[in-house]
């Protein structure tokens, strides 16, 4: 164990689309927090979206390593004890995690300013001498990170990190959005909208969840048979004039004997559709929309007719130490299928073709690996 400041390789995004990859300074951690050895870290959409934030960002959400060092006063961790990086990351004492919604704790949201900071310290990363910030506070597309102790959650060491990393974000979402968000019930029936990452992360929940039908709605046919493949017991393509999914959304309801679905996800990245699961759904039924669609989108009063429920869940109501330690146990136990989910792996300098097949579609998940531990 070294508690001095070490240099890392980082993707660093610059806040005008472009990013590059260069060696960063990582400070030793301070009070209640630790470093940690990334091994492996996801991709999704949002590291496209960080190449425009005010950067320059440390870059990637999702992750998993071995913790390097620690800080003053960790006592439940140690030195060389595989994680999972979360980045939601809960204080433990607001009202909101008081009340088991960890996910939505006031000091990672800002509410109360009085909980301090769930970032590390500042100046922990510096690039070029300057400090610079992490991508939601975890910044995992580098080889060292230093985080608060409350963002890592201990794995199996049976799990393989190249596997874990990708449970931190699409999986958690999915999974999450199924079992605690929408109570998916044994023998319900549920559609999907949208077959990528996070789409067959709500299918893999349904099947966890002992759902009946599970209907895969998707515009590519590999969607389809991927979804089917992770679970989908139906599949209705959606045509290229469909452009508002009313036409699969009519295909539904007949697969459901003119009702529609007990619960519909969406989950195409799409945000004009972000009311479109309210149309697949029965009187009384659940339309979630999963893919954190934002702007306006136009939704007809009557699509809520008659008692339905429209949720958009956060990280699928993520409480680390409960669901984390769970998803790891079902992917160890072959009940959820992670290595079928990362289709490809990289090396770090490789990133700009990464993010190029990220764009294209061309994973379901991509990770970057850093060598070292797997
Ligand atoms: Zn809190
Ligand atoms: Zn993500």
């Amino acid at each position: 164990m070294s508690l001095a400041t070490l240099p890392a390789r980082a993707a660093i995004a610059l806040g005008d689309g472009r990013f590059v990859v260069d060696t960063v300074e990582v400070a030793a951690p301070g009070p209640g927090e630790v470093r940690v050895r990334i091994a492996a870290a996801g991709l999704c959409h949002t590291d496209h979206q960080s190449l425009r934030w005010p950067g320059p960002l440390v870059m990637g959400h999702e992750g998993a390593g071995v913790i390097e060092s620690l800080g003053e006063g960790i006592e439940h961790l140690a030195v060389g004890e595989r994680v999972l990086l979360n980045w939601a990351i809960p204080c433990g004492r607001c009202p909101r995690c008081a009340a088991g919604e960890g996910h939505l704790c006031e000091r990672t949201h800002g509410v109360d300013p009085e909980l301090g900071s769930s970032d590390a310290a500042a100046g922990s990363t510096r690039w070029r001498g300057h400090p610079i910030g992490r991508a939601f506070r975890l910044g995992t597309l580098c080889e060292l990170t230093v985080v608060r102790a409350e963002a890592v959650t201990p794995m199996p060491s049976a799990l393989p990190l190249q596997h874990a990393c990708i449970l931190g974000c699409g999986v958690m979402t999915g999974v999450g959005s199924v079992i605690h968000s929408a109570r998916v019930q044994p023998g319900d029936s549920v559609a999907v909208l949208g077959c990528g990452g996070v789409g067959l992360s709500v299918i893999q929940g349904a099947r966890l969840a002992g759902a009946g039908r599970i209907v895969a709605v998707d515009r590519r046919a590999e969607g389809l048979e991927r979804a089917r493949a992770f679970g989908a017991t139906d599949s209705v393509p959606v045509q290229d004039d469909d452009v508002d999914l009313r036409q699969a959304a009519a295909a539904v309801r007949q697969l459901t004997g003119g009702r529609g679905v007990d619960h519909a996800f969406e989950a195409t990245g799409v945000d004009r559709l972000a009311f479109a699961p309210l149309r697949f759904v029965r009187h009384g039924g659940t339309a979630l929309q999963v893919s954190g669609a934002r702007g306006a989108a136009s939704v007809d009063a009557t699509e809520f007719w008659w008692d339905k429920r429209y949720l958009v869940p956060l990280y699928g109501g993520c409480q680390p130490e409960r669901d984390l330690p769970q998803l790891a146990r079902w992917a160890l136990d072959g009940r959820l299928d992670l290595q079928g989910m990362v289709t490809r792996r990289y090396g770090l300098e490789a990133l700009p073709q990464a993010m190029d097949d990220l764009l294209a579609g061309r994973n379901v998940k991509g990770v970057i690996g850093f060598g070292g531990v797997e």
